[in-house]
């Protein structure tokens, strides 16, 4: 494959041409079929106009991380087809706001959070929500998401829950640390995971930096911003 221009000198179309040709390439070099991944353009920090030219390129998932930035968004393009990935940390307080706009929820991860997404009236018409557990592959142990030894209990207790549908598990790799090693423990994780809840086998994973690495391990689900949007403007 001859991939014609390079990361950084084109517009938002060849960017995405960019991104999307690299997710191809990794695929095809892990033997993985395409259609089991699925691209998360991550729009923080970028106005609704934005994601509308990313729609009129064929994109339909759009990551936000911030309930306040997000649920502006949302508004303004209400009858669109975006569907919202929220992926940021959520507080509880946050949580029923949230899930009343979001499809997917990546970052549950601890049982209080999980209680409040399941709350029979925060999705009263919609389906359920399809939520990853965030899983923390850092050592501090005060960062998001639950430590890995924990995140099997989790996923039956959240499996246990009305309202909810576990998709799998979520992670962002460390900083100062080979991705690809921080990826395996993610993928030995969801393998732990899906003794307990087979169908739950989704692997969010991969950002502008780490993609190829998430998909050789095993993501289904990159969240990728600045490789796609460009340099952020200044959050407003
Ligand atoms: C911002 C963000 C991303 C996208 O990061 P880029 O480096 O811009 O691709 C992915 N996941 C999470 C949780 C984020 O907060």
């Amino acid at each position: 494959m001859t991939t014609i221009q390079r990361e950084g000198e084109t517009d938002l179309a060849g960017r995405l041409a960019f991104v999307r040709a690299g997710i191809a390439e990794a695929a095809a070099a892990n033997s993985r079929p395409l259609d089991e991944i699925t691209l998360i353009v991550v729009t923080k920090f970028h106005p609704a106009g934005l994601v509308r030219e990313l729609m009129d390129l064929g994109v339909t998932d759009f990551g936000e991380s911030r309930h306040q930035e997000a649920r502006e968004k949302v508004a303004e393009l209400a009858g669109t087809p975006a569907a919202w990935h929220f992926i940021g940390q959520l507080q509880g307080k946050k949580a029923k706001q949230v899930a009343a706009y979001a499809s997917v929820i990546h970052s549950l991860d601890r049982p209080s959070l999980a209680d409040l997404l399941s709350a029979a009236d925060v999705r009263p018409t919609a389906g359920p929500t399809d939520v990853f557990l965030q899983v923390n592959l850092t050592d501090d142990t005060g960062r998001g998401g639950v430590v890995p030894g924990g995140a099997r209990e989790l996923a039956e207790y959240v499996e246990a829950l009305p309202g909810l549908r576990l998709r799998g598990v979520m992670g962002v790799a460390p900083l100062g640390e080979e991705p690809r090693f921080a990826f395996e423990r993610l993928r030995a994780v969801s393998e732990l995971v899906t003794q307990s809840v087979p169908r739950a086998s989704a692997i969010s994973a991969g950002m502008s930096h780490d993609y190829s690495e998430a998909i050789a391990e095993g993501a289904t689900h990159l969240r990728i911003g600045s490789a796609i949007t460009g340099i952020r403007a200044v959050a407003g």
